[in-house]
């Protein structure tokens, strides 16, 4: 086994380990993400302290976005578009350079997909979709063994989904698209519409339903797309364990028994599931995203 290194880039906080595999991460670092150099540079400093101690083998990052992940371009490794202010159009992966290691990036819910594939919930399948629904909402994708990249990569959070202004009349979060997922669904578009944080509202609040049903309609469009063979729910929201479900009846009334599959008619339990990684999918994604660095050199 290899020793790497792993980040977890988030919008609210940065996790750094060091390690193989989940059971042999011997050290982590939680940073709260504040500017990008002073963020940045706590990243750089863990990593130059461990690899001075006992060599790493490669680093892998997973990282919000959106990020630029086409290895010809010259901004490849860095953040691109996002709204986060101070984080736009800033070099993630440069930092680390002065390393001189093998480094592997991508998305943070690609890097969570990979690691559910390869330790989590989502073991010997070659398709399977993670999402994750919190703060902002996101999807990662392998699809026939690979994770999805694309044009640039998946935005599964901004799929449009049906927005009835007479049951809900709440406008959205989202400051490109108003009422797309994101901006129906996520933790501050709760907050926003219900005037309570996500975590302090009842399991019998209407707020829920109206979540599944927005989360459902999202899952039918991946399935009819991407015909994964497990959906993956993870993030701040899904900690709510009655969201799933009340996910799964609505996804059953969507998909109105058009997906001729056992997994979904007969088993839908095991079919849309939390991580099997906890809260870890992310950093112990890196930790596969170093190994396949190494691997492509
Ligand atoms: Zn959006």
């Amino acid at each position: 086994m290899g020793r790497y290194g792993a980040v977890e880039a988030g919008g609210t906080k940065f996790i750094c380990a060091v390690g193989g595999s989940p059971d042999t991460i011997d050290s982590e670092l939680t940073i709260d993400t504040a500017s990008s150099e002073l963020t940045l540079s706590r990243v750089v400093e863990f990593f130059v302290d461990h690899h001075r101690q006992q060599p790493l083998d490669a680093i892998g990052v997973g990282c919000f976005g959106p990020v630029d992940l086409s290895p010809d371009s010259p901004t490849y490794g860095h953040i691109t578009t996002t709204p986060k202010p101070g984080w736009g159009h800033v070099d993630i992966l440069g930092p680390l350079r002065m390393l001189d290691l093998p480094l592997g990036f991508d998305t943070d819910v690609n890097a969570a997909a990979l690691g559910e594939q390869r330790w989590g919930a989502a073991q010997g399948l070659q398709n399977l979709v993670y999402l994750t629904v919190g703060t902002g909402i996101g999807g990662g994708a392998v699809v026939e063994g690979n994770l999805l990249h694309g044009l640039v990569h998946p935005e599964m959070g901004h799929v449009p989904v049906p927005h009835d202004l007479a049951t809900d009349p709440f406008a959205g979060a989202c400051p490109f698209h108003g009422d797309c997922l994101e901006g129906l669904a996520s933790g501050p578009a709760i907050q926003q519409r219900w005037g309570r944080p996500a975590p302090s509202l009842e399991s019998h609040h209407p707020a829920w339903d109206l979540e599944a049903r927005y989360l459902a309609c999202a899952l039918a469009n991946f399935i009819f797309t991407l015909s994964p063979q497990r959906l993956i729910l993870g993030g701040g929201i899904m900690e709510q364990s009655h969201l799933f479900p009340k996910v799964r009846q609505q996804l059953t009334e969507q998909l109105r028994g058009y997906i001729q599959s056992p997994a979904i008619l007969e088993d839908i339990d095991h079919y849309v599931v939390p991580p099997g990684l906890g809260s870890r999918p992310g950093i112990c994604g890196g930790l596969v995203l170093a190994e396949q660095a190494v691997r492509i050199g």
